[in-house]
Parts: C-alpha cells; sequence; structure tokens
C-alpha cells in the first residue's frame, strides 16, 4: 500500500478547498469484463450519478494475475479462482473512485448481491445480470478497504478534488460540514 497519497485524505477532509466535503467517504468500482462486454458501461455508472455520488477519478485499465491476487486474496484458495482471474483479465475493466457522505455502503447497496440471480430488483446486480461470477462491478466493502483498494489502482494524481455544483442540492448543509 502506498503511503499517504492524497486520496486517503477524502475521509476526514482537512484543506480548506475539500472543506464542504470533510465527512465524505470514497470507494472503489471496478466495472467488470461483463460490464464492458454487454455495453452497460453507461448505465452502470448513471446509477451512481443519479443517487447523488460523484466521480472523483476514472481510467480503462488491464488486469493481471498480480494485481488479481492481491484484490482479491480473500479468494485465492477458493477453486474458482482461476475461473475468476481469467474472466477479470479477459478484457480492459473501468475502475472508478466515487464519493460521497457514506459512499462505502451506499455503494454496496447500490451494487446488491455478489450472486445477480440473488440479488434486490433494483440494484446493479439485480437489474443486469444472471451469474455469480460475471457480476458486473466490484464495490469495496468497508472503509478501510476502500482506502487500500483506491491505492491499490489510482495514483494520487489520478484523484480529482473538485466541488460539484450541485452539492448543495444532494445534501443538506449538515450533513456535509
Ligand atoms: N465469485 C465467484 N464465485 C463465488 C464467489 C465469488 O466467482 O462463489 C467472484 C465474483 O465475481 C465476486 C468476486 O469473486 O464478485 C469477489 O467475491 P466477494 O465474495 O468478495 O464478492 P463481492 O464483494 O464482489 O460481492
Ligand atoms: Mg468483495
Amino acid at each position: 500500500m502506498v503511503g499517504s497519497p492524497k486520496c486517503c485524505n477524502f475521509v476526514g477532509w482537512t484543506t480548506n478547498s475539500q472543506k464542504n466535503r470533510k465527512s465524505m467517504e470514497l470507494t472503489l468500482i471496478i466495472l467488470k469484463p461483463s460490464s464492458l462486454q454487454r455495453a452497460l458501461v453507461g448505465r452502470v455508472l448513471n446509477r451512481f450519478e443519479q443517487k447523488g455520488l460523484f466521480i472523483y477519478g476514472l481510467k480503462m485499465m488491464q488486469l493481471d494475475e498480480t494485481i488479481l491476487r492481491e484484490h482479491y486474496a480473500h479468494l485465492v484458495d477458493k477453486p474458482f479462482f482461476p475461473s475468476l482471474v481469467k474472466s477479470m483479465t479477459s478484457t480492459p475493466v473501468i475502475v472508478g473512485a466515487i464519493g460521497g457522505k457514506d459512499a462505502v455502503a451506499c455503494v454496496r447497496s447500490i451494487v446488491g448481491a455478489t450472486n445477480c440471480r440473488n440479488a434486490a430488483p433494483g440494484t446493479i446486480r439485480g437489474d443486469f445480470g444472471m451469474s455469480g461470477q460475471e457480476n458486473i462491478i466490484h464495490a469495496s466493502d468497508s472503509v478501510e478497504n476502500a482506502r487500500i483498494e483506491i491505492n491499490r489502482f489510482f495514483k494520487p494524481d489520478e484523484i480529482f478534488d473538485y466541488t460539484p455544483a450541485i452539492i448543495h442540492s444532494v445534501y443538506s448543509p449538515d450533513e456535509i460540514s
């Protein structure tokens, strides 16, 4: 894990330019090859934008087994791991840093249960998938893992600090102070 990159300041904002977002979190999403192959990228990203979450980093990249062994360290001994690596390396992916108040839990709830067949309608996996593995999107599962994962996939200067013009329509003043 990288030292103290800029993106780690997202939880507990300290600088003046970021004072309106000091209670905000940043979380990592990965639009998996199943999103790209099925041309769902725009519709998936729109779920977060329409909710009132904001995109602070976004890029396409090709994953390899090395980074997946880190990212999915909790799964390397599972029988499906080779198949997961094959799937996740089959096309480039799109990684995103999504921010907002309680963004980690909000994004997980928008994403839905791991197996798309069990995911509730209205969630991304519930609406767009039928598979446990080809499940469209990854999202960080805790604030601590979000920090680690953002640092894994983004360089500090790939996370952009800006204040969305609509922030005061998305939140009440007490929610962002
Ligand atoms: N996965 C799989 N088979 C399983 C469980 C998980 O192929 O039985 C894949 C699936 O793509 C999932 C990923 O491994 O999204 C990571 O699993 P995790 O349990 O962390 O689920 P997630 O956090 O993605 O909901
Ligand atoms: Mg997970």
